[in-house]
């Protein structure tokens, strides 16, 4: 494999390993830990996307790239929209990326819920020291008191009582005496900082909820801003990447660590938080909640329709986890936002199954093509190669006699300039067969073609000297009439017409591409019955397709369009 391109997250984890910055380090067992340790923490709240794509191999890739350590993180702290179902999906969705979690070291799969009894014991500990208050303003008061962007803040009523009160207070709260909203614990910092962030930032809150882990032990539960930097530190990560709306976060990140350590919690040198620019996609959207809007409202067939920017929606279009591998690594990572075109991720996709996928013959669109010189229960075989620049992979064989079907669009009555395929005393090749010469077409009572006629000559088969001796200009394909299999074919297409279908608070239920799906029977060279759940082939000069994974049958493939063999968006 080529070296990977570098990138100012690697710049940073080179000069830490140049300086020996996390060298050195043991486990609580006297294991050496790694000099890289990443993780990968989502929200069980919904299902992956393709931005989620992008954390998950600059993570995981990083700590392959490094000789390091990534770790499979649930940051499950919020009890009321987190599920088991999104456990499994995320899970699923890492392994099919081609990531792992187990190492030689062990299966570093975590839970942040599983750290709820340090986070509480922490907390007590920051009470303690000063450094935390139970403030019982109401919500409205202590939002007001917050102050605005360039104001300072007002101190709470409660900001100066005394620990001991706070530590009870914070106790009977975790014991269940109150109810929700009606005392927060916060950290005590800076009602007058600029950064918003840092003006006593909420660390517990009350929520009476059962949580899909810890079921009903607790009715308090950390806020992100403070969990996210004790799961950090408790799994010995190095560096904390995360997407740039969390930079005004990190000087709180920061505090929460240093106060802790203070402590005898944690041992420096401390995790440290680095931002990178989200994935923006074009014609895709990647926010959760309007991804659970399109499945909620039915606009598209589930979570995992192939027209989802979701990952169970990728892999079910037909993307490899190779191709979205080769994708983050073209897009690279950077500091600022930036839309990243959906013909890149297609590119990626044609650039990695070109190589790779079975050639085949799909007529998507047939005609009636009739062979009036040939023998009429003859069936001849044809050859062509399983892929063109791989002849050891061998040849398919299919048969080719009198009725054939071609494409509706390879026959014109009435030719337009520079039209090469069948007209009327036009010669064309039929590909990996003869070459024939059209001679009309039948047509219905409506004036639609609905045959076309052709004579062959029997010296041009391809393969064959006498072939060399037609010169022809278009070179159509075709499958035989008597014998081709026939399936559903879902042609995909994007999702929206519009590039950015949620920018600016736009509706993107207004974007929606009304033909992201048509569904069409086809005609395949018979091999294909043979094409399992998964295969994915080049149609040729249509394009990639897959046999869908959930509504293929042994026998009974069904194929979805991946993408078309060129980028025709926008042209
Ligand atoms: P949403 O905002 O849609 O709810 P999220 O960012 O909160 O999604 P998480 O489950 O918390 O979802 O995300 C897990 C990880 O994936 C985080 O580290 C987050 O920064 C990263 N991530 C999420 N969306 C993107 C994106 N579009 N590009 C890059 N990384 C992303
Ligand atoms: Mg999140
Ligand atoms: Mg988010």
């Amino acid at each position: 494999a080529n070296a990977p391109a570098s990138n100012f997250l690697r710049g940073i984890i080179e000069a830490d390993l140049a300086a020996n910055k996390y060298a050195n380090r043991t486990d609580p067992n006297g294991h050496t830990l790694p000099s890289v340790v990443t993780r990968f923490p989502p929200e069980p709240n919904g299902y992956l996307h393709i931005g989620h794509a992008k954390s998950i191999c600059l993570n995981f890739g990083l700590a392959r790239d490094f000789d390091g350590r990534c770790t499979m993180r649930f940051d499950d702290t919020n009890p009321t929209k987190e599920e088991q179902e999104y456990v499994d999906t995320i899970l699923d969705s890492v392994k099919w990326l081609g990531f792992n979690w187990k190492d030689d070291s062990g299966d570093h799969l975590y839970f942040a819920s599983d750290y709820f009894d340090q986070m509480y014991f922490m907390a007590e500990y920051l009470i303690t020291a000063g450094h935390a208050y139970v403030d019982s303003q109401s919500a409205e008061d202590m939002a007001r008191n917050r102050g605005n962007f360039g104001e300072p803040g007002k101190n709470s009523p409660y900001r100066d009582r005394p620990a001991q009160e706070s530590l009870d207070l914070f106790r009977r709260m975790k014991a269940g005496e109150f109810k929700d909203g009606e005392h927060i614990l916060r950290a005590r910092i800076d009602m007058a900082s600029p950064n918003m962030n840092l003006r006593d930032p909420a660390i517990y809150r009350i929520r009476h909820a059962h949580h899909h882990r810890t079921g009903d032990k607790w009715c308090v539960y950390p806020m992100y801003d403070y969990a996210h930097p004790i799961e950090d530190a408790i799994e010995n990560i190095t560096h904390s990447f995360c997407t740039l709306e969390f930079q005004d976060h990190r000087p709180f990140y920061d505090w929460v660590l240093e106060r802790l350590a203070e402590g005898g919690f944690f041992k420096k040198p401390l995790p440290e938080q680095t931002e990178f620019a989200r994935l923006n996609l074009t014609y895709a959207i990647t926010s959760k909640r309007k991804l659970l809007q399109l499945v909620e409202e039915k606009i598209v067939d589930g979570w995992d329709d192939p027209r989802m920017p979701t990952i169970v929606g990728i892999r079910r279009r037909g993307f490899t986890p190779e191709s979205i591998q080769l994708f983050c690594e073209r897009i690279g990572v950077t500091k600022s936002d930036s839309w990243i075109d959906m013909g890149t991720l297609e590119g990626a996709l044609r650039d990695d199954l070109d190589a790779k996928a079975p050639r085949a013959v799909a007529v998507l669109r047939p005609l009636k093509l009739i062979i009036d010189n040939f023998p009429e229960n003859l069936q001849e075989d044809c050859t062509a190669p399983v892929h063109p620049h791989h002849p050891e992979r061998g040849h398919r064989t299919f048969p080719i006699s009198k009725e054939l079907w071609i494409e509706q669009e390879d026959f014109m009555e009435v030719p337009t300039k520079g039209y090469f395929r069948l007209f009327p005393g036009n010669k064309v090749r039929l590909r990996y067969g003869y070459v024939v010469e059209c001679t009309g077409c039948d047509k219905d009572d409506n004036g639609n073609v609905i045959a076309v006629h052709c004579n062959y000559f029997a010296d041009s088969k391809s393969g064959t000297e006498g072939s060399n001796n037609y010169k022809v200009k278009g070179n159509i394909h075709w499958v035989s009439a008597h014998n081709a299999l026939q399936a559903e074919v879902r042609l995909y297409d994007r999702l929206f017409s519009d590039a950015m279908p949620d920018a600016g608070g736009k509706d993107f239920k207004t974007a929606l591409n009304p033909n992201s799906k048509e569904v069409i029977t086809a005609y395949f060279e018979h091999g294909m019955g043979k094409a399992l759940a998964d295969d994915k082939f080049q149609f040729e000069r249509h394009g990639y397709f897959v046999a869908d994974r959930v509504d293929s049958k042994p026998g009974k493939p069904v194929f979805n369009r991946v993408v078309t063999l060129k980028d025709s968006w926008g042209k």
